[in-house]
């Protein structure tokens, strides 16, 4: 249950009394109707129309049921072809940080110098003596000179920090090593590494926990980028139907910025959100998580999770996999020992806290399930929910212990398919056997496994219709001839709906509240301009929003939204 769901129930209780008076219920209500509803309510999957009270859901069915509602209500006549779902819930969405971090700059599609320079030098002469230049984007299968020196040329004596686009990687130019006493003496952090060149001097570039020597040093963000930045992300989630979101590794700056949103009522969906734990840190990480849930509890708020960074990616050799890397010693180190990974978990789990692991290998993933399965033992079995997310490679043992232990596959569906990063990078890394259980979504699914989708913006889109269609086809949205990844692994459309519905709620402990459209659930709506589990599938990714409401309001409104009618 979420702090918004607390209230909510407030809402329907007193929708409950409004329904005796028929006629005062209708007035102020919206209605949606002329389109397919899909509700996600196996009590009632289909329907024609639905009516809005209030924030909740007061009626959904023909237009027979909703027309108690129509006196004074705002009714929207869809077209025909649309389709009404409940809103989207994305459960894997860095948005207050990449949303701030996108006012920094930005080295996305840098590929060469000349566009290296491009993207600095227009904020290298606005900046004040001393200040730092920071941002993100960049990544090593676009641009590969990824040097100090090569910042340098250009930064001059400023220091200058630029996190990968996954967020796993710091490039740093010289000035930045110099002011965190980086050098050839620094020893590797535990569960990172720091870049060196034949002679042993560091390169610019940090790993994982190495990252924190330098990213630990820039200056916090001042508020007014922050509010600037959330109000940019969150108009463009509620652009793709997304009414919430899980926010799965916030720090205090992040849920602050949150907290000042939702006081000044700006806050629109529903956030849920993840604090990290450290290996270093260990169990007594989960008595602060429950402090920061205590102290940014609002109505759109609520703390609920602990987030462990088992691995890197392996992309880097930085994932930790069971057997070696191909043509490598290395199976890459996970960040936590089992030991130290239990600890959290039994620690977090106690105290209700749910888990959200970040798991890319295999021996990642499954040291996130023994560390589960450790809680479980621990402090009895219980509805935890705990979660692994993004799931990049998978032993097939340890597939059938997702439902067994009851943990939630937190997938990114829009990585499923043969990009660079997977035929470049990921496949001669692992080889063709264990290239058969990339993102096994399918045989995941198939061993009953609750499957949530998300984004893990700003590391990919966050609009869910791509998702959608890529764990539907799992080829490239912008090549419907292109290959196929692992096909085995497709799953249904109503699958992917699920996972960024219902399922996206029950993750968010939220499924009394949202995730179908069901009377007396909060209404969260979306409106889609096709109905996209009768489309062609390479079709699904092209559907544009005509209309997103959270609490029965119109948060956005798309082109092709007809005018409502009254009241
Ligand atoms: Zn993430």
């Amino acid at each position: 249950m979420t702090a918004r769901g607390c209230r909510t129930g407030l809402a329907v209780a007193g929708i409950v009394l409004f329904l005796g008076t028929a006629a005062a219920a209708a007035d102020g209500a919206i209605v949606l109707r002329g389109a397919r509803v899909l509700t996600m309510d196996p009590a009632k999957p289909e329907a024609q129309a639905i009516a809005l009270v209030d924030g909740a859901i007061a009626a959904v069915g023909s237009a027979e049921d909703i027309a108690p509602f129509l006196k004074g209500a705002t009714v929207y006549d869809l077209p025909e072809t649309a389709l009404v779902l409940p809103g989207f819930q994305d459960s894997h969405n860095h948005l207050i940080w990449s949303a701030t971090a996108a006012e920094d700059i930005s080295l996305t599609d840098v590929a060469d110098e000349a566009g290296l320079r491009a993207a600095i030098e227009p904020t290298l002469s606005k900046l004040p003596d001393g200040a730092w230049l920071r941002g993100g984007g960049w990544s090593v299968a676009v641009y590969k000179d990824l040097s100090a020196k090569a910042l340098d040329a250009i930064t001059g004596d400023r220091p200058a920090y630029f996190e990968d686009v996954d967020g796993h990687s710091g490039w740093a130019n010289s000035a930045a090593l110099k002011a965190a006493g980086i050098d050839a003496c620094t020893k590797d952090p535990e569960g990172g590494r720091i870049e060196r060149d034949a002679q042993g001097n560091p390169t610019g570039l940090l790993r994982e926990t190495a990252m924190a020597l330098v990213g630990d040093l820039l200056p916090d963000y001042p508020e007014a980028q922050v509010d600037a930045g959330l109000e940019k992300g969150q108009t463009e989630a509620l652009s793709y139907g997304i009414t919430a979101i899980i926010d799965p590794s916030a720090t205090e700056w992040m849920l602050a910025g949150y907290q000042r949103a939702d006081g000044a009522e700006k806050l629109k969906l529903n956030v849920e959100a993840a604090v990290k734990i450290e290996a270093e840190e260990g169990a007594a990480g989960a008595q602060r998580v429950l402090g920061l849930k205590n102290r940014y509890t609002s109505p759109h708020l609520e703390v609920t999770s602990v987030k462990l960074f088992v691995d890197g990616v392996i992309e880097t050799g930085t994932a930790a996999l069971l057997e070696a890397y191909v043509g490598s010693n290395s199976a890459g180190d996970p960040l936590f020992t089992q030991e130290q990974l239990d600890a959290v978990a039994v620690a977090a789990d106690r105290v209700n806290l749910q888990l959200h692991a970040h798991a890319i290998g295999d021996r990642a993933v499954r040291m996130a399930l023994d560390a589960y399965a450790a809680a479980r033992k621990a402090n009895g079995a219980r509805d935890s929910r705990h979660q692994i997310t993004h799931l990049e490679l998978i032993d097939p043992a340890d597939i059938p212990r997702f439902k067994e232990l009851g943990v939630i596959a937190n997938i990114q569906a829009l990585w499923a398919y043969p990009d660079t990063y997977i035929v470049d990078l990921t496949e001669q890394k692992i080889g063709p056997e264990r290239s058969q259980w990339l993102y096994p979504f399918g045989a995941l699914k198939n061993a009953g496994a609750t499957l949530a989708g998300s984004s893990d913006w700003s590391v990919s889109s966050m609009n869910p219709l791509e998702a959608i269609q890529t764990g539907v086809l799992r080829q490239d949205i912008a090549d419907p001839n292109g290959k196929v990844l692992t096909p085995q692994h497709k799953l249904d459309v109503m699958d992917m709906v699920a996972a960024y519905t219902i399922n996206g709620a029950y993750a968010a402990f939220d499924e009394d509240n949202s995730g179908s459209l069901t009377v007396g659930k909060r209404a969260d709506v979306v409106v889609l301009d096709r109905d996209i589990t009768k489309v062609p599938p390479t079709e699904i990714s092209q559907g544009k929003v005509l209309a997103t409401m959270i609490e029965g309001v119109p948060v956005y409104e798309g082109e092709g939204l007809p005018k409502p009618a009254g009241p």
